[in-house]
């Protein structure tokens, strides 16, 4: 076997959670041992994808779905799926489509780096609404009417960045475009915890809803979930399954794609680019009925106590500890460790720096460095990293 020390890399600490760069979240032993087991035997994907579809339907609310290649991926063969249906034209032409609809309108403060993965299907973007509050030019935020003045002919939909405090809200945009026959596409890739969200966002009426797997349900960090409408979804699968068959032997589960809607076989879509193994789907699988029952709830206090023992190791440092988060969150509790950067003459830039450049390296939470402030989350650490994380920023803080 290969390790990483093989390679030449020194693991690190993970006290940032599950984030892509550093690997995502850790997949407890039953998704590995589903990994393992999926990959000694070979089933054909459009019979596993339909299986994994009908409960990933279940679990959701909607009418279907389909393993993707992480929430990304989801954005993509979503948006190839409202682009193309089941024309087999369009779909063949991908990511060029000048000559059908293809705008997605958008919030203008919900663009974000991940809506590449909109674009990169050849939709473009018609933004809506005006970032006033972040130019202090105003108070208001974008509102839903404003949709609805940007639809036109050449609109395919609408795009919608899913998070607690997101406006205009859901549900006021979703009557806006569905007035109009227009579909939309939601991401959430990061919206779990809470559980609920597994169902609640689509029962609000989006057509279409990705997750990501490799984040709290802790499948693969390579896996995500795309819900909804069962027409946009088997448009999805046929775009990203692999199509090397013969028409007149190619039996897809009819609850996947029914058929008789195509005129012929695709060729190999867009999404043929994000295809996902089947040991990848069965490892999202276990990791979704364990996220979805509670399973990783327990964990929690585990998690508290990790932090606990970091927080104690930096006492009498130039640094106020808090730990933050409840149990009925469903989150990892957090550490704040909010430094006094004049009283130490460093700041928090440059402590995180050190944590990285450290023996063993450690990286933690950098959303409010600029705050003078660093950040833990336990999910991706063992009980014996927390002391060694707690000697390592006593170090940085000093000691
Ligand atoms: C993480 C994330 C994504 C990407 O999800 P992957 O599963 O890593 O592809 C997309 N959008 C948002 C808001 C995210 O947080």
């Amino acid at each position: 076997m290969t390790s990483y020390q093989d390679l030449g890399l020194t693991p690190i600490i993970n006290a940032t959670g599950a984030v892509t760069r550093l690997g995502g979240a850790p997949m407890p032993p039953a998704v590995l041992e589903a990994f393992c087991e999926g990959a000694g035997q070979w089933v054909p994907l459009e019979q596993l994808q339909a299986a994994a579809g009908r409960r990933i339907a279940e679990l959701t609310g909607t009418e279907a779905g389909l393993v993707t290649a992480g929430s990304a991926a989801s954005l993509t063969l979503g948006t190839a799926a409202i682009l193309c249906g089941f024309d087999l034209g369009r779909i063949e032409r991908l990511p060029h489509c000048d000559d059908f609809p293809c705008e997605f309108v958008i919030a203008r403060e919900q663009r974000s780096g991940y809506d590449h993965a909109v674009r990169a299907a050849g939709a473009r973007f018609v933004e809506v609404g005006f970032n006033e509050i972040v130019s202090n030019a105003g108070v208001r935020r974008t509102e839903a009417w404003e949709y609805e003045a940007a639809f036109t002919e050449n609109t395919a939909g609408v795009f919608y960045g899913y998070g607690h405090d997101s406006q205009p809200p859901l549900p006021e945009v979703i009557e806006r475009a569905h007035r109009h026959g227009l579909p939309v596409l939601v991401d959430a890739a990061g919206e779990l915890p809470p559980k609920r969200n597994l169902s609640e966002i689509a029962a609000l009426g989006a057509d279409l809803v990705g997750f990501s797997g490799g984040k709290a349900i802790r499948g693969p960090q390579s896996t995500g979930i795309l819900c909804g409408r069962r027409d946009l979804v088997a448009s999805a699968a046929i775009q990203m399954l692999d199509m090397d068959d013969h028409l007149n032997l190619w039996d897809p589960p009819p609850e996947l794609v029914d058929r008789e809607k195509l005129d012929g076989l695709p060729r190999h879509g867009i999404g043929r680019i994000l295809k996902v193994s089947k040991e990848e789907v069965l490892a999202l699988m276990t990791a979704l009925e364990l996220f979805s029952s509670g399973a990783y709830d327990a964990e929690w206090s585990e998690q508290h106590a990790r932090l606990e023992t970091i927080a104690s190791g930096l006492s009498g440092r130039p640094a106020t500890c808090t730990i933050e988060g409840s149990i009925e969150a469903e989150r990892s509790p957090t550490l704040s460790i909010a430094i006094d950067e004049e009283a130490l003459g460093r700041t928090a830039f440059d402590v995180c720096r050190g944590l990285r450049n450290g023996t063993p390296p450690v990286y933690v939470g950098h959303g409010r460095l600029a705050q003078g402030t660093l950040v833990i989350n336990p999910l991706c650490m063992s009980d014996d990293q927390a002391p060694e994380l707690s000697r390592r920023i006593g170090e940085e803080l000093g000691g």
